[in-house]
């Protein structure tokens, strides 16, 4: 059996991990600046994280939620202390998409209303709810076009006041920071506006946190920076740095009912300690502020050659954006420095690295790109 080729492949073959290096199957070692599309958060097998993931397996690894599961409470409580949503709930489930197909579920339960507001370049994900919310034709089928889906440009809040003023709308859904749409942090006036419209007319905000959450810009979330408290919060990728694990956190306004979301594995013990796991480590190895102090050194010091446009980001969410296509440059990169990076469009070098990436890790990228 061939696998479904949907993938571009670089012909690298990871063989082995630890914190910000990886070895290929040739003995090669890369310097990690992509974190598996903003995976790593505590750096390659932690020592910590391996610790607890072994500990329960050799316990229970699975059973499912009509039982009484520990673990998701505890997780429940040090999340809410960390990201300073100790009022709001934790629904879990498996990944980004799955997330931000329960938020809108969730929105449109509480609100009545079927219509979602969504922004020109966004990424949600790829389930149908979240990738009808995505403004990528190429990647929508037919199916998924059946929501009721309208794109506004981004930091145009009289834009958003328009569709909100139909009365059909049940949410509005934003990135913390814009990640595949080439790193776009809406300004923090927009930010304001668009709570205090949603707020005014029984609209639910939710912020995709999913890429730019757990710690990767400086602060739990990104949207901590503009000083907002939005309705509902999508997370996944760093928070089981690397075992798929998804969550959901829910203002007190929404009312569970029995039933109303769920999900086999969501919430399983090997997640949940993968999670613990990484909000203990994020808690006590000062890890936020390493991401500010290496993110600014970035910011600060990568070469700004002619063929850059602009460099920008927060903390480890940069993008470098040229003024022409850099497939080769990331080759380049790949095979003769041995740095793995990602992408966003044809022009963006996208930089999503584990969160503890080192002063000398990033000493090592800026002096690999002045070579350029
Ligand atoms: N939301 C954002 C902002 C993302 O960047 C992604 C993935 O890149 C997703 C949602 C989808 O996450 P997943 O691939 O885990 O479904």
């Amino acid at each position: 059996m061939n696998l479904f080729d949907v993938y571009s492949l670089y012909d690298v073959t990871p063989v082995e991990a630890k914190g910000c290096s990886i070895w290929d199957d040739q003995g090669i070692e890369y310097l990690d600046l992509y974190g598996g599309h903003a995976v790593i958060s505590v750096g390659h097998r932690h020592p910590h994280y391996i610790a607890s993931l072994k500990e329960q397996i050799d316990k229970i690894g699975f059973y499912s939620n009509s039982v009484k599961n520990p673990l998701q409470e505890e997780l429940a409580q040090k999340l809410g202390r960390l990201s300073c949503y100790d009022d709001y709930s934790l629904f879990l489930d498996n990944s980004g998409a799955e997330s931000n197909e329960n938020a809108l579920k969730l929105a449109s339960f509480h609100t009545g209303k079927d219509r979602v507001i969504a922004f020109e370049k966004s990424f949600h994900g790829r389930t149908s709810g979240a990738v009808a919310v995505t403004a990528n034709e190429s990647i929508q089928s037919p199916f998924n076009k059946g929501h009721k889906v309208s794109f506004c440009p981004l930091n145009d809040i009289s834009a958003v006041e328009k569709e909100i003023a139909k009365g059909d709308v049940a949410a509005v859904i934003i990135e913390g920071i814009q990640g595949c749409g080439g790193i776009n942090i809406p300004q923090v006036e927009f930010m304001h506006s668009l709570e205090t419209l949603c707020k005014q007319n029984g609209v639910v905000l939710i912020l995709d946190e999913v890429q730019s959450g757990f710690g990767r810009t400086g602060r739990f979330f990104a949207h901590q920076w503009y000083g907002i408290r939005p309705d509902i919060i999508t997370m996944a990728k760093g928070m089981g740095n690397g075992f798929p694990v998804g969550g959901v956190l829910i203002s007190p306004k929404f009312k569970a009912v029995k039933g109303m979301l769920g999900t086999t594995f969501g919430g399983n013990y090997l997640a949940m300690a993968a999670a613990i796991a990484v909000v203990d480590i994020i808690s006590e190895a000062k890890v936020m502020e390493n991401v500010q102090q290496v993110g600014n050194y970035l910011l600060n010091n990568i070469p700004k050659t002619n063929e850059i446009k602009e460099i920008r980001g927060k903390g480890l969410m940069i993008g470098i954006e040229y003024n022409v296509p850099i497939a080769e440059k990331r080759k380049h990169l790949l095979f003769d420095k041995h740095i793995f990076t990602g992408v966003a469009g044809q022009n963006m070098i996208r930089l999503l690295p584990p969160l503890v990436l080192t002063m000398e890790h990033a000493e090592h990228f800026v002096e690999a790109m002045a070579e350029e």
